[in-house]
Order: structure tokens, then C-alpha cells, then sequence
């Protein structure tokens, strides 16, 4: 038995999903003609409250997107330094839109109008580059699955519009965000422009991210995912396992959430770890003891078949996952326990 919690993506597709892909309808959707794939997009313009989506084979891409249609080159675009968009896409904001970024800290990686404020590009001075996107991440993965309230979107959101500025949301882990918020996800169609979401993260399925926009964006949308390559054929075996996910997965993501504070809460009193992060979601990082480092407790780790990914040069995260059982929990934690360095 290996304990796989590198990531959230490590699933495999239940029976369940495996019926649902096996028995898709299907068609060739570069062509507009799968049956399974459009009813998944529907499904999650209606979700989340807006008009259009468009499939496509990964949160990169559905992020990428986003911010190239938002944007023209030269632009700027702002963001928790740590957000996903600009640390982890292989500096895809450079590439592929030809814009720079205004980086805020955050209150874990939380951007607030306060911050916002002083850093946006003043349109009329030829020196300064049009500030065009701010771009939000929910959970934040770099800080522990952080979450934003609703709340403290609509302020974001209405101040960068009064400021003639889009909203792109990477909601990689929206709905793990909302399992705790307990917010209807038909409110955020209402504060943003383009959405990201990920299928295969806590959702479990194999392949899969829908980029939820407003109409007018969508034929802009499905020209640039076909430029990045991301237009697929018979993909109504992904989609349904996407329909799946979010008809089957959504309302056990708090048994997630729960494995994760034992994970952080049974760390906390261990010798070996420094500082645990705040578990707020399905993600745990933490800090290991001076002295000792990731690599170490990661071989001290998989010699207990147990899986963690090095997050930094003195960080491990965790991240827990429709994959990681109770037995696999309690495992862990006697695990955590009998380990010294
Ligand atoms: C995983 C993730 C993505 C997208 O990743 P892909 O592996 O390209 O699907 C985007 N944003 C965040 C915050 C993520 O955690």
C-alpha cells in the first residue's frame, strides 16, 4: 500500500467514473459535435452563474486563456506573488499573452483592495503599462489552501471594475473553498470575467479544467485554447467523468478537509516539525526542524511507503484527496508519531 500525498491529482477514477467515461456519448468536438462535452460545459456555466465554458485538457491552460483574453501585450496583471499564474506556469504569462505582473504578498496570498490600490498603472502616463486583469486564487495553494470569502470578493471585484480592470479567478480548488464557506459557487459568476476550474484535482478525475466565461468571450476563448493546442477530439470520455465529479465528488470534499487537520494538528506536536501552516482546507504545509531537512523526512517517509512533496528548502506539503482513506489516515499519523531524527 502506497500513500500517495504529493497532490490532489494522484486519484484514479472510481468505478463509478469509469461507468460514466465508458458509456459517454461522444463526437469530434473540434467540430462543435460532442454530446458530453457540451452538456459539461453547460453544467458548469450554470454552476457557476455565467453564460459560456469551454473545455480543456488542464488548469494551465484554462488560466493561460483566461488572462490572454483579458489582456493585450504590454498589459500587467495582478497578483498574490505566489499565485499559480505566475510561479507555477513555466512563466506562461510572458509567453503566451506578452504581459507583465504586478506581484502582491497578500494576507496568505489573499489580495486585498488595499494593496490593489497603489499598484495600478496610470492609463494616462506613457510610461506606465495599462493595469488590465487582477487575477484572484481560491484555494490558494502556496499558503495552505487559504480561502477568500465572498464578501471580500465583491469588494475586490467592484473596485477593479470601477478602475476599468478585468476579473480572472483560478479556481483550481473553488469547491474546496466553498465546502467551507458554505457560499452558493452561482454567486462568483457575478464578480468575474473568466473562471478556472480543475476536475482533476479534489474532484478525482482523470484529465480535465473548464474555463467558465462570459459570452462574449467565448469564441475568443475556443480560438486561443485551439492556438495552444488544446482542442480535442472525442473528449466526452473526459467530460464525463467531469459531469461525474461534480455530481458524485463535490459533497465529500470535507472528509478531505478533516483528514488534513488531523495531518497539520497531529505534525504541530511532533519534534521533528518547526511550524505548521493553518489547515483551512485539503492542503497541509509545514516547516521541519532546524537542522533537518525535506529530503531527509521525505526518505524517512517512503521508507513507510508514505508520499510528500518538498515544497521549498525547509517546506513538505501534504495534500489529502478522494484517494486517501481512513485506514491510510490513521497509518499516517502513527507514522508522524513513531518518526525521529
Ligand atoms: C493545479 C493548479 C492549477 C492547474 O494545474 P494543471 O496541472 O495545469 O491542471 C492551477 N492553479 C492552481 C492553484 C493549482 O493548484
Amino acid at each position: 500500500m502506497i500513500i500517495d500525498l504529493r497532490s490532489d491529482t494522484v486519484t484514479r477514477p472510481t468505478p463509478g467514473m469509469r461507468d460514466a467515461m465508458f458509456s459517454a456519448e461522444v463526437g469530434d468536438d473540434v467540430f462543435g459535435e460532442d454530446p458530453t462535452v457540451k452538456k459539461l460545459e453547460e453544467k458548469c456555466a450554470s454552476l457557476l452563474g455565467m453564460e459560456a465554458a469551454v473545455f480543456c485538457p488542464s488548469g494551465t491552460m484554462t488560466n493561460q486563456i483566461g488572462i490572454k483574453i483579458l489582456t493585450q501585450p504590454y498589459d500587467e496583471v495582478i497578483c498574490y506573488k505566489g499565485a499559480h499564474i505566475y510561479k507555477y506556469e513555466g512563466g506562461g504569462l510572458a509567453g503566451n499573452s506578452n504581459i507583465g505582473t504586478k506581484l502582491l504578498k497578500g494576507d496568505r496570498g489573499r489580495i486585498s483592495v488595499e494593496e490593489i490600490a497603489p499598484v495600478i498603472g496610470n492609463i494616462n502616463d506613457v510610461h506606465q503599462a495599462r493595469t488590465s486583469v487582477v487575477a484572484l486564487e481560491n484555494t490558494v495553494v502556496r499558503e495552505a489552501g487559504s480561502y477568500y470569502t465572498l464578501e471580500q470578493i465583491k469588494k475586490i471585484s467592484e473596485f477593479s471594475r470601477s478602475k476599468g480592470m478585468a476579473m480572472h479567478l483560478d479556481g483550481a480548488r473553488l469547491f474546496n473553498a466553498l465546502t467551507e464557506t458554505k457560499e452558493n459557487p452561482v454567486e462568483f459568476g457575478k464578480y468575474f470575467d473568466t473562471i478556472s476550474i480543475c476536475l482533476s484535482k479534489g474532484l478525482g478525475t482523470p484529465v480535465g479544467s473548464v474555463l467558465v466565461c462570459k459570452k462574449e468571450l467565448e469564441l475568443k476563448a475556443r480560438r486561443i485554447r485551439k492556438v495552444f493546442g488544446g482542442g480535442m477530439r472525442q473528449a466526452g470520455f473526459l467530460a464525463a467523468a467531469g459531469i461525474y465529479a461534480l455530481d458524485h465528488h463535490i459533497h465529500r470534499l470535507k472528509e478531505d478537509h478533516a483528514k488534513a487537520k488531523t495531518l497539520g494538528n497531529t505534525l504541530q506536536q511532533l519534534p521533528w516539525v518547526k511550524s505548521v501552516m493553518p489547515v483551512d482546507t485539503n492542503i497541509v504545509i509545514f516547516e521541519v526542524a532546524d537542522g533537518l531537512t525535506p529530503e531527509k523526512c521525505l526518505a524517512s517517509l517512503a521508507s513507510h511507503q508514505i508520499k510528500a512533496l518538498a515544497f521549498s528548502a525547509t517546506e513538505i506539503r501534504l495534500v489529502t484527496h478522494l484517494d486517501f482513506t481512513d485506514d491510510m489516515l490513521q497509518h499516517t499519523v502513527s507514522v508522524f508519531r513513531k518518526m525521529n531524527f
